[in-house]
């Protein structure tokens, strides 16, 4: 056996990693480009420091102070009678998907998503030890119904995942197709991930107000992006009491640790203020797009906080080009396409400056 003896399936792959480089302009990772105000900065740090106190003892394994920031706030956020017990948390939604996977799919279950698609999810799905099928959104990225509910009706998932807005298109579901996806799924978990609900359109309803229509169903929420605290590594779901109950048979004891819990509840304190960049980066987002097509670039309508756009023929070119003038942007979703994550004005100026230059050298390079 070669050394180390590690998993077969896991043997030669390569973990998760979108490059993190120090470039003056980094637009690749969908984090917020503006960091906590100094007051929300200093309520941190002093629940940090009164935390700290207490650390020879192990935190609340319930973490019940900590549950009634997120249900406050998602009752503001598109939700109503959202309840603490009605709350999960772990470090970060990407830990938050992995206990519905242990808890809900598992040898001889299955879990469905629609590619394109974040691209954890086959991740989590293999480290659950769960059979990972996938469906084909359509041209536009939106999903086709009839189709999407028949895979679901044949191959009977267990967890069925649904990013709205997905990541990397930003497209967003509407909650007609999710309550008819709900339906399709039956008595089993439905997972709408909502990492980045707060930066949807007006108009585009979030999936939280479903809950007390679909009593499996479950919707995601992060701190990471529009809260932009994602260096805290907090993540968190809504769902019926006895969904929450079910996961914490698998959560490791004491999984969130008291620092996590101070900081997450100091920064839920300052909501208001932290997503007090919202509006603004919707705004970017949406000039973007319109400058995008203005320069003739296929552009997918967006509800998140970053564009996908293309096409290219050759993007690995363009991506290294943006490189090379010190913007970092994304190599991801379907061959062809690249995504920038939305940042400050002058952050985006840079991109545009870079890629008209970037594509005026490809331009070139196809005339020799
Ligand atoms: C960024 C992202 C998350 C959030 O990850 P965290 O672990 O909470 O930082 C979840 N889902 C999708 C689709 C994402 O893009």
């Amino acid at each position: 056996m070669s050394f180390p003896p590690i998993r077969e399936e896991l043997r030669g792959i390569e973990p998760y990693g979108a490059p993190q480089l120090d470039v003056p302009v980094q637009l690749n990772v969908n984090e917020n480009p503006y960091g906590p105000s100094p007051e929300a900065v200093a309520d941190i740090a002093a629940a940090v420091a009164a935390a700290a106190g207490t650390l020879n003892r192990y935190p609340d394994r319930e973490f019940t102070a900590l549950r009634e920031g997120p249900a406050a706030y998602l009752n503001t956020s598109g939700g109503s009678d959202i309840t603490p017990d009605m709350v999960w948390a772990a470090n970060g939604s990407n830990e938050v998907m992995l206990q519905i996977l242990q808890a809900f799919g598992g040898p001889g279950r299955t879990a469905l998503s629609f590619a394109p698609t974040y691209s954890m999810y086959p991740e989590y799905a293999r480290n659950a030890m769960t059979d990972w099928v996938v469906g084909h959104r359509a041209e536009d990225f939106s999903l086709d119904l009839d189709a999407a509910r028949e895979l679901i009706v044949s191959r009977k998932p267990s967890v069925v995942l649904l990013p709205s807005p997905n990541n990397p298109t930003g497209t967003a579901l509407p909650p007609e197709a999710i309550s008819m996806l709900c339906e399709a799924v039956g008595d089993r978990i439905p997972v709408v991930d909502e990492a980045y609900g707060e930066f949807r359109r007006e108009g585009v309803p979030s999936a939280l107000e479903l809950l007390p229509r679909h009593r499996n169903l479950v919707v995601s929420r992060t701190m990471s992006k529009a809260f932009a605290p994602a260096g805290a590594r907090l993540g968190y779901l809504a769902a019926d009491p006895a969904i929450c109950d079910a996961i914490r048979v698998v959560r490791l004891p004491y999984h969130l640790s008291a620092v996590t819990r101070a900081t997450a509840s100091a920064a839920l304190r300052h909501a208001p203020e932290l997503l007090g960049n919202v509006a603004e980066l919707r705004a970017e987002r949406d000039r973007t797009v319109v400058w995008l097509r203005e320069q003739g670039f296929e552009v997918a309508d967006s509800d998140a906080n970053f564009v996908l756009f293309g096409m290219f023929a050759d993007r690995h070119a363009v991506w290294q080009g943006l490189l090379e003038h010190g913007v970092l942007i994304r190599e991801t979703g379907p061959d062809g396409w690249l995504r920038v994550s939305i940042g400050t004005a002058d952050e985006m100026t840079a991109f545009k400056d870079a890629l008209t230059i970037v594509m005026k050298n490809e331009s070139m390079k196809d005339m020799t």
